[in-house]
Parts: structure tokens; C-alpha cells; sequence
């Protein structure tokens, strides 16, 4: 009993520590859950804010006073690389004293500037246990005396693709050794405000380029629109929403018959089903009617089949530009290039073009058809006495007499200073040929009233019959020259049939 007595006693102390030991185990082991579960609030509640699309300085105040509040014996602060990649400048610091963070704002990084501007410097953790007696905080000393730190800790904060964006920082008013757990700690909150400030460069990313699209679609000189499959509006660009003189309310699920006349919307959805449903990318001429203004536009239209990443068509881009300048300049020039300028008469390559094809025609059909050379007689003088301007007036009527004369199905071509050629293409007979030439002959032989002159000129007209007088456009031309020249050589003022054995005239 003695002897059981004396065990029980003896072993008190060993029961009384294992008591303690029990109890500061458990006192941990709460702690440490508390910690781990306000660790897991805090990072709840940073990614609650991120999905929200909260402001960074609020979800990085959030992240430093989670860990504030999990030890409250710290104090910490985000610091953030500025776009140079050169300052730190503050990005939470909530407990530390303003004119501590004022000093620290913007401070340039490098080896020994402080833990946070050496570890944004060198990319590594730096762990200063007490700033008093380390090297990177001598130049600070007086600061942190006042703001009474005494161990700082840094851990850079690094993109996902190594580059540093910051640098997240606990400090104590104490020389403070950080224990495995508190090192785990620092790495986590580093990570957390890589994924706020990795949201807030790919949102800014994703701003710049936006920005640099829509300057684009906004400021180009063209008209940029999106369809729906049913061909209504997604989108109008700036030039687009001009033209249509609405704002994109009013577009936006809209189709053309808004905007254009009936016919026009629908060849444009025509147009847009073989992109929406064909899949085709058409490279279009469209004319339509600008309703403001009342101006018909030509553009060349570039339609596109948009598709998702599964090859299904969501859309249509289309991109018009208006070339109606350049399509009346290149109008111009075709005239220029088919018609005489001063008459407005088809010239020598549009009249050789059609006598080409009403040969062709004639020998398809047996028919006849007639050419005819006409050239003004004493024409020369009108220019000498009433000058060359008179002159030219006188062509222009000239022109437009011998107009009168013919049919719509007739061509009459102005070949040289004074010289008209005529093709009648479908003629019966010989005779029907010569009424028409005499009766131009006639017609221009009647007084002009020019510029407060009456002028009388005469003409000299031969004409050739195909197939008769030229089996072919030169044979032909050539009769008619020689008939030409026969008649001038009568006397002007008078027509003359080429007759086979017409010789050649020197002129
Ligand atoms: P002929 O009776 O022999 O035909 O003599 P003509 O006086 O009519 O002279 P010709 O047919 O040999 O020459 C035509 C003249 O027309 C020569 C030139 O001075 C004039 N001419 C040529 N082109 C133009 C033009 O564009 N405008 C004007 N006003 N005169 C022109
Ligand atoms: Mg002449």
C-alpha cells in the first residue's frame, strides 16, 4: 500500500506536465484551426471578390488584413512593380503608419533597398529577422525606429510566367524569426495576389486590346457590321451608324429592310444566306441608296461566315467600302476612252468594235448593212473666220443633226477633225442606204445659227454596202473612203454610192 502510495506520489509531476502538455496541444491545435479556417475565409472571400470584378486595391487590402487578422501581431503590406518595372509603388499597406508608406511609395528597387525593393530586385524571399542589425535596412533605420519594426519578411510576387509583378511583406514591431508555418503562410498570400494581379493585367490586357479594336473599327474608312443568322445587326460601326443616322439601339436587331428599299434588302439577304448558310466568303459589288441623302453608292462588299470553335456559323462580318468615286473615274475613262470628248459621238475604236460585230451579224443573217464616211466640206474656213471655237460648235450640231437622221439601232462615230462615219447595221438594200445619206447630206446642208453667225457648210458623203462593196471591215472601209473622196472630187455637197472600179483618189 506504502509502496503504491510512494509510485502515485512520485509520478505526480509526470502526470501534471503530461496534463500541461495535453492542454497546450489542444490550445495549438485550436489556434491553429482558427488560423487555417480564417486563412480559408480570407482566400474565399479574395476569390468572391476577384469573380465580382472588384477594383485590385480592394481585394489586395482584403488579402493584407486576412492575414492581419489571422496574426494579429503582423503587419503587411502589397507593394506592386510599376509598368517600368523599376519602383514599388503601394498597393495595401493598411497598418502601417502613413508616413511610413509615404517614404516607401514609389522607392526604386535594388540590392539592399529594404526586403521588398531587394526581393523585387533579385526575384528571391528575403527574410530580415531584425531590421536593427541587418544591411538592406541600414538606409531606413530612422524610418523604421519610428514606425518600430523590427523584422521584415518579403516574397516577391511572380506572374505564372516568372515575371515579378510585386512583392507581399510581413513585418513585426520585434526581431522575429518566421517559423516553417509562417513561411508557408507568406508563399500562400503571395500566390493569392498573383491570381488578383494576374485577373487585373489580363483585364487590362484585355481593355488595351479592346481599346485598340474599336479605335480601329470606329476610325476606319470603311463600313464594318456583324449579322445574326437572321441576318438582323449585332453590330454597326461608327461610319455604318453615320450612314444609317442611328444610334446602335436602333440597329441592333435590325435587319435592311429597315434601312434600304425592299429590292435592295433582298438581294442583301440573298447575299447573306450564302455566308450564313453556304458558308461562302463573297467579294461583292452592292449599289444601294443612301436614304439621307438621296445618293445611290456603289461599294465593294467583303461578306464572312464567323464560326465558333465547333465549325458552326454564328454570324456574318461584313466590310463595305464606297468606290463610288472610283467607279464614276473609271466610268470616265471608259467613256473618254470609247467617245469623243467634243460630240460626245462614239470614236474610231467603239465604231470599229461595233462594225465588227454588225458584220459579223449580217453574214450570220444574209443581210446588208451600210457604212458611210462623211466629210464637211470648206469646214477649214469656218475655223479662219469665225475661229476655232465657232468651229467647234459647229461640230457639236453637226453631231447632233446627223443624230436626228438615224435610228437608235444606227451608230454614228466621230473619226477625225471633220469626219463622221455612219453604220447602218441592217439595211434591205442599196437604195435604203443612200435615202439616209442624202437625206444627212441635206440636213447639214441647211443654215447653222452659231454664236450670232449663220454658217452653211455641205458634206461630202460616201457610202459602201456589205456585203457588196467589202467582203469584209476592210474591204468595206476602204469603198467608203474611196466613194468619200469621189464625191469630193464631184463637186462636194453630194453623195456617191461606191460602184465597183471606183479607183483610188490621191487627195
Ligand atoms: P474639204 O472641203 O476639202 O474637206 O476641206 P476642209 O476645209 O473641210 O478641210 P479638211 O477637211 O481638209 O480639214 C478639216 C479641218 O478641220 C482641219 C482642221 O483645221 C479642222 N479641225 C480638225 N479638228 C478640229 C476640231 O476639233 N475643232 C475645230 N474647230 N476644227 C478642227
Ligand atoms: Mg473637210
Amino acid at each position: 500500500m506504502l509502496a503504491l502510495s510512494l509510485l502515485l506520489i512520485g509520478s505526480m509531476p509526470v502526470a501534471v506536465f503530461y496534463i500541461l502538455h495535453i492542454k497546450r496541444r489542444l490550445a495549438h491545435d485550436i489556434a491553429s484551426r482558427k488560423q487555417s479556417e480564417q486563412r480559408e475565409q480570407t482566400r474565399n472571400h479574395v476569390l468572391e471578390l476577384l469573380a465580382h470584378g472588384a477594383p485590385l486595391k480592394e481585394i489586395l487590402q482584403a488579402i493584407v488584413l486576412g492575414v492581419e487578422q489571422e496574426h494579429p501581431d503582423m503587419l503587411c503590406s502589397i507593394l506592386l512593380l510599376d509598368s517600368e518595372g523599376k519602383h514599388l509603388v503601394t498597393g495595401a499597406a493598411p497598418s502601417l503608419p502613413d508616413f511610413y508608406n509615404a517614404a516607401i511609395d514609389g522607392i526604386e528597387i535594388g540590392l539592399g533597398v529594404g526586403s521588398c525593393g531587394t526581393a523585387a530586385f533579385t526575384g528571391q524571399r528575403v527574410i530580415v529577422e531584425d531590421i536593427q542589425t541587418h544591411p538592406y535596412w541600414v538606409s531606413y533605420r530612422k524610418l523604421t525606429d519610428r514606425a518600430k519594426l523590427g523584422a521584415c519578411w518579403s516574397e516577391p510576387i511572380r506572374s505564372s510566367a516568372g515575371k515579378v509583378l510585386g512583392t507581399f511583406a510581413i513585418y513585426h514591431h520585434q526581431a522575429h524569426q518566421p517559423t516553417a508555418a509562417e513561411i508557408r503562410l507568406i508563399e500562400q498570400t503571395a500566390n493569392l495576389a498573383e491570381i488578383a494581379l494576374g485577373r487585373s493585367q489580363t483585364d487590362q490586357a484585355l481593355q488595351e486590346s479592346e481599346k485598340l479594336l474599336s479605335d480601329i473599327l470606329e476610325n476606319v474608312t470603311a463600313y464594318i457590321y456583324m449579322k445574326d443568322t437572321q441576318s438582323r445587326y449585332l453590330f454597326a460601326n461608327r461610319l455604318l451608324r453615320e450612314r444609317f443616322a442611328a444610334p446602335m439601339e436602333e440597329i441592333e436587331g435590325y435587319d435592311d429592310h429597315k434601312f434600304f428599299d425592299a429590292e435592295t434588302a433582298a438581294n442583301m439577304r440573298r447575299d447573306d444566306l450564302r455566308v450564313l448558310q453556304d458558308g461562302e466568303t463573297l467579294q461583292i459589288e452592292e449599289t444601294s441608296l443612301n436614304i439621307l441623302t438621296g445618293v445611290t453608292q456603289v461599294f465593294l462588299t467583303v461578306k464572312l461566315p464567323l464560326r465558333r470553335a465547333d465549325g458552326g456559323i454564328y454570324a456574318l462580318c461584313g466590310i463595305s467600302t464606297d468606290i463610288t468615286e472610283r467607279k464614276d473615274v473609271e466610268e470616265h475613262m471608259h467613256h473618254m476612252a470609247q467617245y469623243d470628248a467634243l460630240t460626245h459621238l462614239p470614236n474610231r475604236a467603239l465604231f470599229n468594235d461595233r462594225l465588227q460585230q454588225a458584220i459579223a451579224a449580217a453574214q450570220r443573217n444574209q443581210m446588208h448593212l451600210a457604212l458611210m464616211f462623211i466629210d464637211l466640206d470648206k469646214f477649214k474656213p469656218v475655223n479662219d473666220t469665225y475661229g476655232h471655237g465657232v468651229g467647234d460648235l459647229l461640230l457639236q450640231d453637226v453631231a447632233l443633226r446627223i443624230q436626228d437622221c438615224l435610228r437608235d439601232s444606227d451608230t454614228a462615230a466621230r473619226v477625225g477633225g471633220d469626219e463622221f462615219v455612219i453604220l447602218l447595221p441592217s439595211i434591205e438594200s442599196e437604195p435604203d442606204a443612200s435615202r439616209v445619206a442624202e437625206k444627212i447630206r441635206q440636213a447639214l446642208n441647211r443654215p447653222f445659227e452659231l454664236a450670232g453667225h449663220t454658217l452653211q457648210i455641205g458634206s461630202s458623203i460616201g457610202v459602201a454596202v456589205y456585203p457588196e462593196h467589202g467582203s469584209n471591215e476592210k474591204l468595206l472601209v476602204k469603198s467608203a473612203d474611196i466613194a468619200m473622196y469621189h464625191a469630193k472630187k464631184n463637186g462636194r455637197n453630194n453623195v456617191k454610192i461606191y460602184q465597183l472600179g471606183m479607183q483610188e483618189v490621191s487627195q
